[in-house]
């Protein structure tokens, strides 16, 4: 059923009560999965290569607007809170209120961003799996490597097949919570669930994590009356120099090292720590910035600390980061047993699965580093799936993992 002169084939899939479901299968050069910071500036250097979107490449995201991760982002992150915004490549933000969510300033920009570039985003659309295609099956379309399963909420299933794939799913949707011994009774949340600091007032709340998410909650917290308590694995690790705009390189340089071998990137603090603001030194000497060290247990109305002390709290805020959403890849088999991909010099390419870009993992996690990545994936891509090029069929290598 394939029709090279089309842009679409039909295939066959089997539901799960026998019957054969007909997909059409869209075919394009290069799938970039996402439309955060790094998805956008993926998309717009392919466009710049002279690719067409929607025809020679499709952007698919899984959230219902623009925004990326920053548009679940809580109300009382306000622009003048966050460490730095880049620029989308050749694109001003430029003058924002300071006291609006970032939320919506970053909504609007990358909204705009879309619209006058004719990126043309389709969501929501969540990938549910990235396969190889075998050889045999892509052999009408030689530079054919994955086929991309993407899922609507309303039931409908999109399959595209594509030489390369830049993945750009960020970490939004992996929180990562650490185990303990016992079981608390009361109310848990992670960064993710936060929405506002009124929703806590009258309860006394545990913020646990050594990030800037957990200072800034504390803060936060704090203006709006509540009693707070903080608890970090290890002491705090205040910098003096502020966060800039180009905060982002001091992560890119730190955690380089580690993704190429393979490991899994370090959080952004254990990269740059944590800035001490002159509101953030007063804070540490009254002693709202003062963490009471790590949690030994969980008890039923509170913790166990690990110097043996117990207090007892309304509600545990797990302000202890995220993990690479690769879900989509697992059939792929690219994780590395020390638990991270390896990745090449370039600090986008898959070495075990060529034609495989990720963005905004590891090294480029920060606004920065997604728009320097995005660009370097668009270029790799291009050069992966040029027909006129001799080694664009390279078998992938077989990995588990
Ligand atoms: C609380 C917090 C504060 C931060 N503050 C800053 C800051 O001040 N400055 C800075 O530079 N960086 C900051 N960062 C890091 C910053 O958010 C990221 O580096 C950057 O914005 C991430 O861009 P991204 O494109 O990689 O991912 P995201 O913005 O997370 O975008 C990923 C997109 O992929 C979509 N997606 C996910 N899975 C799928 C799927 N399976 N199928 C389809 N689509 C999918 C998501 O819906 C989302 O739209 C912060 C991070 C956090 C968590």
């Amino acid at each position: 059923m394939e029709c090279l002169t089309c842009d679409a084939t039909l295939a066959l899939d089997m539901t799960e009560s026998g019957h054969a479901q007909a997909f059409d299968v869209r075919h394009r050069r290069v799938v970039v999965i996402g439309a955060g910071q790094a998805g956008l500036s993926a998309a717009h250097f392919l466009q710049r290569a002279g690719l067409v979107a929607g025809v020679d490449f499709e952007v698919l995201d899984a959230n219902p607007t623009a925004g990326g991760a920053w548009s679940h982002r809580w109300d009382a992150l306000t622009f003048d809170r966050v460490n730095g915004l880049h620029d989308l490549p050749e694109s001003e933000l430029g003058d924002v209120d300071p006291r609006e969510p970032a939320r919506e300033v970053i909504k609007r920009y990358y909204s705009r961003y879309e619209t006058e570039n004719g990126l043309s985003v389709d969501r929501p659309w969540r990938v549910r799996s990235v396969t190889r295609i075998d050889d045999g099956a892509s052999r009408v379309r030689p530079v054919e490597r994955y086929e991309v399963t993407a899922e609507h909420p309303d039931g409908r299933t999109a399959v595209y097949r594509a030489g390369a794939v830049i993945s750009g799913t960020g970490t939004w949707d992996h929180p990562y919570v650490p185990w303990y011994p016992g079981a608390f009774g009361g109310r848990q949340l992670t960064t993710r669930d936060f929405t506002s600091p009124a929703d806590f007032v009258g309860r006394r709340v545990l913020v646990v994590g050594g990030g800037i998410s957990a200072v800034q909650f504390l803060q936060m917290l704090d203006e709006a009356g509540v009693d707070t308590l903080w608890s970090t694995r290890t002491p705090p690790r205040w910098r003096e120099a502020p966060f800039d705009p180009m905060w982002g390189l001091d992560v890119e340089n730190s955690v380089a090292a580690r993704t190429r071998a393979g490991l899994r990137p370090l959080s952004v603090v254990a990269a740059t720590g944590l800035p001490l603001t002159a509101e953030g030194r007063a804070d540490v000497e009254r002693g709202l910035l003062v963490s009471r060290g790590a949690i030994a247990a969980l008890t039923d109305d509170g913790v166990d600390f690990a110097d043996g002390t117990h207090e007892s709290v309304d509600v545990i805020l797990w302000a202890t980061g995220f993990r690479a959403a690769l879900s989509h890849l697992a059939p792929l088999g690219i994780r590395d047993p020390a638990g991270g991909v390896v990745m090449a010099d370039d600090d986008v390419s898959v070495i075990v699965s060529p034609g495989l870009f990720l963005v905004g993992y590891g090294r480029s996690a920060s606004t920065l580093g997604a728009t320097r990545a995005g660009r370097r994936a668009a270029r790799a891509a291009v050069r992966a799936t040029d027909v006129s090029a001799t080694d664009v069929r390279e078998p992938a290598e077989s990995v588990t993992g």
